[in-house]
């Protein structure tokens, strides 16, 4: 018997909602993609900054700065079956290439695979409510078209893709409030120049932490960067910079201008910038959704995607952080196609709750916060792997698991240069050759 075609409502049209986009297509059903930007690419789609609320969203979706280049060689970073190669003439031919390079990719996988007509652009899902057992209302919103009312629509399951890199999350600093200095978050910086000249405080350990201090280092006065992992008293010169120093976690701000750090040093600082990352956030869901955020876990998801209570009509595509997004984009999209179209089973409504249970317990038994829930440094082969088994795809190619390898060692022993300078070439020609079976 052919499987039900679908009436599904995906929320966002970044990476994640297109390679959902292609997936469902591909199985017969029939998605509408909602999209509150003009455009494709999401994240990838650099825009100016919330200059009114430096700590805050406010309208602007990516994170991304002027300088961003791939932290992940373009060929690890692709989809499977559509390689992230420079085509001849290509503007930025580097195998880390700049946020542009990035975009135009995803602009050609919606061109290549015919997407833009299933995208409702300018277009926002501002509410999603239960209709009934198994189907939704999705009420949205065409945005800058004053007067209008908003749409609600019915769909047989929604498939949440909406990412989290624009919510920031912001370190608790004791008195804080009363430090004249300007506080901002990294999801509003873009440009080192308006640090010219100035004392600047970067919180955090993250590619962007890393990245921006460097940035800044190139026009400030002096950059200190502030970890939390450090170890105490840490305040140590920064390698190959004359202006950057590590240093411990903030202890505290101070009215008099001054930031104390458990190192037991102070500066005298005119900025703090949180790179702290973000929190996930789904405003136009209800408490019918069944999951909850806490400590920054969306809970309970089976394997990061469905909440067991309401599965499958309900789904989240793109939650783990530490992955390579765009295949695992891929896997978790087939898997839903497939869940959704009866082709593949899910375990019972139990078995799935007791699987997350496992989830946290093993979580605690780590002493890891709930917060690490979507984390999947320590496994996401092993996951991706899972998901291709339950498609009956092949698992994630070796090459790619190991260039990905090689990748994170030349990161940690070349940290200034190693978007230019490796020694995976092999490796390189083995994805090459894999590569032309799909161009
Ligand atoms: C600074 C930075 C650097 C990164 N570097 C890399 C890298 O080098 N390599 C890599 O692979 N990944 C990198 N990433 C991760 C990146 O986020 C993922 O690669 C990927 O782009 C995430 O895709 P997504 O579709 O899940 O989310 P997004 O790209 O965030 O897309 C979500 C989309 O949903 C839309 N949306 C949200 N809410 C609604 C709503 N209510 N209604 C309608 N539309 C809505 C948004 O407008 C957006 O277009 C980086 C991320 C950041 C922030």
């Amino acid at each position: 018997m052919p499987s039900p075609s679908l009436r599904l409502a995906v929320v966002g049209g970044g990476a994640a909602g297109l390679a959902a986009a292609r997936e469902f297509r591909r199985e017969g059903h029939s998605p509408v993609v909602f999209e509150r930007a003009a455009a494709v690419g999401g994240t990838w789609l650099y825009a100016a900054p919330a200059a009114a609320d430096p700590l805050g969203a406010a309208a602007t979706h990516s994170s991304l700065y002027a300088s961003l280049r791939t932290n992940l060689p373009r060929e690890v970073m692709g989809f499977i079956d559509f390689p992230f190669v420079a085509g001849a003439g290509s503007a930025d031919p580097r195998r880390f290439p700049g946020h542009e390079e990035v975009l135009r990719y995803l602009e050609e996988f919606a061109s290549r695979f015919d997407l833009y007509g299933l995208v409702r652009f300018e277009t926002e899902v501002v509410r999603v409510r239960r209709d009934g057992d198994r189907r939704w209302t999705v009420t949205s919103r065409k945005l800058g078209e004053k007067g209008k009312r908003d749409e609600e629509e019915v769909y047989d399951a929604v498939v949440v893709c909406n990412g989290h890199y624009t919510e920031p999350r912001i370190a608790h600093i004791p008195g804080v409030d009363a430090w004249p200095g300007k506080q901002m978050h990294s999801h509003n910086y873009r440009v080192p120049e308006p640090f010219h000249d100035q004392v600047v405080i970067i919180i955090g350990a993250s590619a962007s932490a890393v990245d921006i201090s460097r940035d800044i280092a190139s026009v400030a006065k002096e950059v200190h960067i502030a970890v939390r992992s450090a170890p105490a008293y840490t305040c140590k010169k920064q390698p190959g910079y004359e202006n950057m120093w590590l240093h411990s976690m903030i202890d505290r701000a101070q009215e008099d201008g001054s930031v104390v750090f458990q190192d037991g040093n102070s500066v005298i600082a005119d900025v703090i910038m949180h790179c702290t990352g973000y929190l996930y956030g789904f405003p136009f869901l209800g408490d019918d959704s069944t999951i909850t955020v806490d400590d920054n876990c969306v809970d309970p998801l089976y394997k990061h995607v469905f909440p067991p209570e309401l599965a499958p009509h309900l789904s989240f595509i793109g939650l783990p952080w530490k992955v390579i997004p765009f295949p695992l984009f891929e896997l978790q999209s087939k898997w839903i196609a497939g869940v959704l179209s009866g082709r593949i089973k899910l375990p019972s409504k139990e078995e799935m709750m007791e699987d997350v249970k496992d989830l946290h317990s093993k979580l605690e038994a780590c002493g890891w916060p709930k917060r690490y829930a979507h984390n999947l440094s320590n496994y996401q082969f092993e996951y991706d792997d899972w998901l291709a088994e339950q498609c009956g795809h092949p698992p994630i190619e070796q090459w790619r698991k190991l260039m990905y390898a090689a990748n994170q060692k030349n990161k940690a022993a070349l940290p200034e240069s190693y978007r230019d300078e490796w020694d995976d070439d092999n490796i390189l020609a083995e994805a090459k050759e894999d590569f032309k079976n799909y161009l």
